[in-house]
């Protein structure tokens, strides 16, 4: 899919040379003289990234950024300033609004298109977890700018005595407070600490004599699969695009000169931590929606869909280690009459309560289903029939012995539970499959309901 970027700028020549770069570098462009036209634009069809000459006096540019940012529907777009003077009060009024990345005239080209391909990587990304995400949400920039984002654990690696001290000192003023420091030779060494950090300072400020281990740093942390998720910025001697560029390319989330102002290494510190805090929201939410899907949301335990898949997964383990499994299907007895004569609300209790003494009567390794209604499966992998005759029965008992809650303030009511076992016994000659043994299982249980009810029945082989 191609990215659309977008145009500002109020001279017509920097308009078409910005153009002729960006279409050169296969992306669609459109192009607006100021920010007035460019807005019904940006609100219909919003770009992927925006290049926005910041110069222009005649109208507030810098706030039309700020909008952007705080609007949630483009609160992720990746913006590019331009044509300001190259001076750390132009940068960071920039930065501040809302910009990405300031770069200054004239403009080098390598390093435009880096900055323009890293941003929309960033962008894939983001739109990759909104994609999985489902509920589409995006979250605003001010909101989270509000946000505290420290104590960010912020570690600076540096191989070089006399430019660390320097630095940490310049982070600690940006950021406010401390950070930790590791020779870079060291971080891909040692074990990565219990909490990885959330950004990586990187000293390539000697860069001059050998980039080549730096660089190779970091996209050995752009590739770690326990650091991949931290931000990373680069140190850089001045006037260095073209180390800048390539940086940027190997992993790099952000790269400044040794010359930064610590106000503008700060806030470009902590927009990369705002980064990072949100893309791990979105796999949180992810991670949530997927653990959602596979949960039955009254009693928690895991749903049909999940346990189809998992007993196929016991099923060919025991295969493959010539081991036993067994599966037990249990069935509340008469449960229709527990919701007659106390209510649905009071049987919805009863459910709850049976998966909890389910969860305590089984191993973390078994599986504990809801299959339906007041029916449950547990898997249990290398297990005998006899263990799996003693753990119905076990549970059997658990389930009869005492009297259920049916609600606060409510009586209590006896329950009873049926249960049918199958057991795949290893190295028989004509393994069942798991379709044959839920159908065992499913046998046993009817028959031990047809056994009086409260029994628990094992399928026999014929
Ligand atoms: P048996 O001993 O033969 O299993 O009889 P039973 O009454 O338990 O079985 P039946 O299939 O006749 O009734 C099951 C009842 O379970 C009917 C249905 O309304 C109720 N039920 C199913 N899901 C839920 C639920 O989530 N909450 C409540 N409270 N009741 C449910
Ligand atoms: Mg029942
Ligand atoms: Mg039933």
């Amino acid at each position: 899919m191609s990215r659309k970027v977008l145009i500002i700028d109020s001279v017509a020549t920097n308009r078409i040379v910005l153009r002729v770069k960006m279409k050169a570098a296969q992306y669609d462009v459109v192009a607006f003289p100021n920010c007035n036209e460019a807005d019904p634009h940006v609100r219909s069809d919003p770009p992927d990234l925006l290049l926005i000459n910041l110069s222009d006096p005649t109208e507030d540019r810098y706030a039309f950024c700020r909008r952007l940012r705080s609007d949630n529907a483009t609160a992720n777009l990746g913006i590019i300033a331009l044509g300001m003077d190259d001076t750390a009060k132009a940068r960071f009024a920039a930065l501040d609004a809302g910009a990405d990345e300031v770069l200054p005239s004239p403009l080098n080209d390598s390093l435009l298109l880096a900055r323009v391909r890293h941003l929309l990587r960033r962008r894939n990304l983001y739109q990759e977890w909104t994609m999985q995400d489902g509920t589409n949400a995006s979250f605003g920039w001010e909101e989270e700018r509000a946000e505290s984002l420290t104590p960010a654990a912020v570690l600076l690696l540096s191989d070089n005595p006399v430019t660390s001290v320097d630095l940490s000192a310049l982070l600690q003023a940006g950021l406010g407070h401390a950070v930790r420091q590791l020779p870079a030779t060291r971080v891909l060494t040692s074990t990565p600490p219990m909490r990885v950090p959330d950004l990586y300072v990187i000293d390539a400020s000697d860069a001059h004599n050998r980039p080549d281990r730096l660089m190779q740093l970091v996209s050995d942390l752009h590739g770690c699969a326990e650091r991949r998720f931290a931000g990373r910025m680069v140190i850089l001697p001045r006037n260095r695009p073209d180390l800048a560029a390539l940086f940027l390319d190997l992993g790099a989330d952000d790269v400044v000169d040794t010359q930064v102002a610590a106000p503008e290494i700060g806030l470009r510190a902590r927009n990369l931590l705002r980064h990072k805090a949100r893309q791990d929201r979105m796999r949180e939410r992810v991670r949530d929606g997927l653990t959602a899907s596979v949960t039955d949301c009254l009693t928690g335990l895991r749903n049909r869909r999940y346990a189809e898949q998992h007993l196929y997964r016991i099923a060919q383990q025991a295969h493959e280690a010539h081991c036993d499994y067994a599966l037990m299907m249990l069935d509340i007895d008469h449960f229709k009459q527990i919701n007659d004569r106390y209510g649905h609300a009071a049987g919805d209790a009863v459910l709850k309560q049976l998966a909890l003494r389910l969860t305590r009567c089984f191993r973390k390794i078994d599986l504990i289903a809801r299959m339906g209604g007041e029916e449950f499966l547990v898997a249990m992998p290398r297990t005998t029939a006899q263990e799996a005759a003693l753990a119905a029965e076990r549970l059997r008992h658990v389930v009869d012995a005492t009297p259920f809650s049916t609600g606060p303030g409510g009586p209590t009511v006896n329950v009873t539970i049926s249960i049918g076992v199958a057991v795949d016994e290893p190295d028989t000659p004509l393994p069942p499959s798991l379709g044959e043994m839920l159908d065992r299982a499913d046998g046993a249980l009817y028959a031990a309901k047809s056994a009086g009810r409260n029994k628990v029945q094992l399928h026999l082989a014929a």
